[in-house]
């Protein structure tokens, strides 16, 4: 029954998690990628603001709190900070950006930003499908010969969508001709649901290319890229897969997080506007067409991720 003081010490640290402050980085990583888990809940123990002393509990931010909150939780449909995308992170040696912690201005996310297409007419939901898409649309899309669907298998879809204001806006994506119909579907129950997107477009060659600044945040479909950190196709090379709000719903494997200033989102109990969540309507309305999540992963966590056949 008795222990040895050591013994104590190392189960309170266990207990009390006292490694995660230190230097116990694996494999050298850099400083700034450390447990994503650690960046994404100190800093917001530290605020001043007054009302994030206990980060889980505003559950409700989500509309009319605005005049009321801190500079820290923005009224919904606000204008981003001019660096937006323009500040590039160091790449590590898997070739994404240095994982690092979620400015404060970032950890309740709800922008505004510029529609990807002109307005749709009408008010409402409403979709545009055009199947095969055309020309114009693939060549500024990541298509080429190679990729696993042939160009004329794609379908450009345009669709409104409710932004974190609240408000119609219009957007764009390219999916694979077969599901068109089916994912404007999802969209119009996402609408109906006012679930809020900041942006939806279409991946272009420069997106792909671009240095990384780990805070994208558009939804979208096709891109031909291989699974991260493997060398077969992703599903998004079929036009099969769909990411939503990535940046509310990041990609989790070990110290990799995507996007790389994501880590805030993580933290999945604190449920912020944009946030995927096991019985919400994004995975409902994708359930209903039979799409899996990647939030139900076990070997890591794709929050934003639907799936056809669930990979
Ligand atoms: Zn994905």
């Amino acid at each position: 029954m008795r222990r040895s003081l050591p013994g104590l010490l190392l189960a309170a640290c266990l207990l009390a998690g006292c490694g995660t402050g230190q230097t116990a980085a694996p494999s050298g990583t850099p400083s700034g990628t450390r447990s994503p888990s650690a960046p994404a809940t100190s800093p917001t123990k530290t605020s001043p603001a007054p009302t994030s002393a206990a980060p889980p509990a505003p559950s409700a931010p989500s509309t009319t709190t605005a005049p009321a909150t801190p500079s820290h939780e923005p009224a919904p449909g606000t204008t981003p900070p001019a660096w937006l995308g323009k500040r590039v992170l160091p790449r590590t040696a898997d070739g994404f950006g240095e994982v690092r912690p979620t400015p404060a201005v970032m950890r309740v996310r709800r922008w505004n930003t510029p529609d990807t297409v002109a307005p749709l007419p009408g008010t409402g939901f409403t979709a545009r499908v055009v199947s095969p898409a055309p020309a114009d649309v693939i060549a500024r899309s990541t298509w080429r010969p190679g990729c696993p669907v042939g160009k004329q298998d794609l379908a450009w879809v345009r669709m409104a969508y409710r932004g974190f204001d609240g408000a119609r806006h219009s957007g764009e994506m390219l999916v694979n001709a077969s599901v068109a119909d089916d994912v404007v579907g999802v969209f119009r129950r996402l609408y109906r649901a006012r679930f809020p997107i900041e942006s939806m477009g279409i991946t272009t060659k420069a997106d792909q290319d671009a240095p990384p600044t780990g805070d994208g945040n558009v939804t979208g479909a096709f891109a031909c890229r291989p699974v991260r950190g493997s060398t077969t196709f992703s599903q998004h090379a079929y036009g099969l897969a769909i990411d939503l709000d990535p940046f509310q719903n990041p990609y989790h494997r070990g110290d990799l997080v995507l996007p790389e200033l994501a880590s805030s989102y993580l933290d999945r109990g604190w449920v912020r506007p944009g946030m995927i969540t096991p019985d919400g309507p994004a995975v409902r309305a994708f359930a209903a067409i039979g799409w899996g999540w990647g939030g139900t992963w076990s070997s890591l966590k794709d929050f934003q991720h639907f799936s056809q056949n669930g990979r």
